[in-house]
Order: structure tokens, then C-alpha cells, then sequence
């Protein structure tokens, strides 16, 4: 016999649409003063930073740039490889990294290197969560939404096999397995 999951098993609301858009305006507000008038360039993260990108940057009340950056991280070695590179000349540039969230830092490491060592002005980042615990890499975030635990996370922006990015509201997932047997129970969750 096959038992049917229900969500609260598979998953748990960590946090809610309106505190997630709420805390976006506070942190919108915050580069709005302190980009003012300094032409920034948003270098969005994809894939996982683009619902992010996407409220927070309507958020800046700045005129800015927007373009786009794909990575890969190869295990924890901190290699990693340009799947798609920006294509806005970055020199003598304010440059804000847009992240869905910050793990270990390997990955922000790199990104911050290779937008200094392209004679940025300055670098900087905002990213919605910072999962603080487990950081290997020592690089600062200017600019955070919410601190995280260790959960692995689903939901506004973040994927499991490439799914849930479009949900609303962020969720941890309590039982990788479950989720493998019985995606389909997160669908209360995709349905907002
Ligand atoms: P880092 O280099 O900081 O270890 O990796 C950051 C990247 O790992 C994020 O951009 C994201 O793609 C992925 N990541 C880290 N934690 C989570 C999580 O809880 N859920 C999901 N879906 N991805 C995560």
C-alpha cells in the first residue's frame, strides 16, 4: 500500500510572501540611499536570484543597470565555470551582486574576485538569505535579507531538480526522500 504524503511531512513555511516582500522594500530602501545617483550595475544570479532580482530591483528608486551571470561550482573545490557572462562593460562600475542566497560562499568568492579583477570601483552584494552557519569562504554581504539555518531551502527562486522556483513563499523540506517519492504533494505550495 502506498501512503499519500501530505505537505506538512514533505515541507515547512519558513517565510511568508508579505515578510518576504516586506523585508525587499526595507532592503530596496537601503541601496536606493546608498546607490543614489551613482549609476550601479545589478548583476543578477541566475537562476535562483531572478524572482528576487525581480521585486527587489522595482525596490531601487535609482537609476542602474541590470545584467545577468550564470555559474557553476564544481564540488567545494571553489572551481567554477561561466555557463553565461555579463555582457555590460563593468569598469570604473558600482557593481551589486544580486544572490538567491549565500551557502558556503565559494561561489560569491569567485564572483566578487572576477568582478574586481574586470576593474569594477566597487563590489558589493545583496543577497535575500544567508545560510551564515555554514560558510567556508570569508566574504562579506553588504546588504541581507534573512538569516537561515541549514535546511535545505525551496521556493522563491529556489529549486529542487529545477522545480519550485515560482512559488511565492520559501519552504524547507523536512524529507528529501518523501519529496522524491511524492512531488506532486507540494503543489498546495505551488498553488500559493
Ligand atoms: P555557495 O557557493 O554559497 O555554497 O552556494 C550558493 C548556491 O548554492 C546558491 O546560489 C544556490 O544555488 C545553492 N543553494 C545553497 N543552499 C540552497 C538551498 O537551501 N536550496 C537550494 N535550492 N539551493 C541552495
Amino acid at each position: 500500500m502506498i501512503l499519500v504524503a501530505d505537505l506538512e511531512t514533505v515541507a515547512t513555511l519558513v517565510l511568508e510572501e508579505a515578510d518576504i516582500q516586506s523585508r525587499i522594500a526595507e532592503m530596496g530602501d537601503a541601496l536606493t540611499r546608498d546607490f543614489y545617483q551613482r549609476d550601479p550595475v545589478f548583476v543578477v544570479m541566475l537562476s535562483g536570484s531572478v524572482p528576487f532580482a525581480a521585486d527587489l530591483l522595482r525596490c531601487v528608486k535609482t537609476t542602474c543597470e541590470i545584467d545577468f551571470m550564470g555559474l557553476n561550482r564544481f564540488g567545494e573545490s571553489g572551481r567554477v565555470g561561466v555557463t553565461l557572462d555579463t555582457s555590460t562593460p563593468l569598469f570604473d562600475r558600482h557593481v551589486v551582486i544580486v544572490e538567491d542566497i549565500v551557502d558556503t560562499g565559494l561561489t560569491l568568492k569567485v564572483l566578487r574576485t572576477m568582478m574586481l579583477d574586470r576593474g569594477a570601483q566597487s563590489v558589493s552584494t545583496v543577497a535575500l538569505l544567508d545560510k551564515h552557519r555554514r560558510r567556508m569562504a570569508d566574504v562579506p554581504i553588504e546588504y541581507r535579507g534573512f538569516e537561515v539555518g541549514d535546511e535545505f531551502l525551496v521556493g522563491y527562486g529556489l529549486d529542487w531538480k529545477g522545480k519550485f522556483r515560482n512559488l511565492r513563499s520559501l519552504w524547507a523540506v523536512l524529507d528529501l526522500d518523501l519529496l522524491e517519492q511524492q512531488a506532486g504533494v507540494m503543489g498546495r505550495a505551488v498553488a500559493g
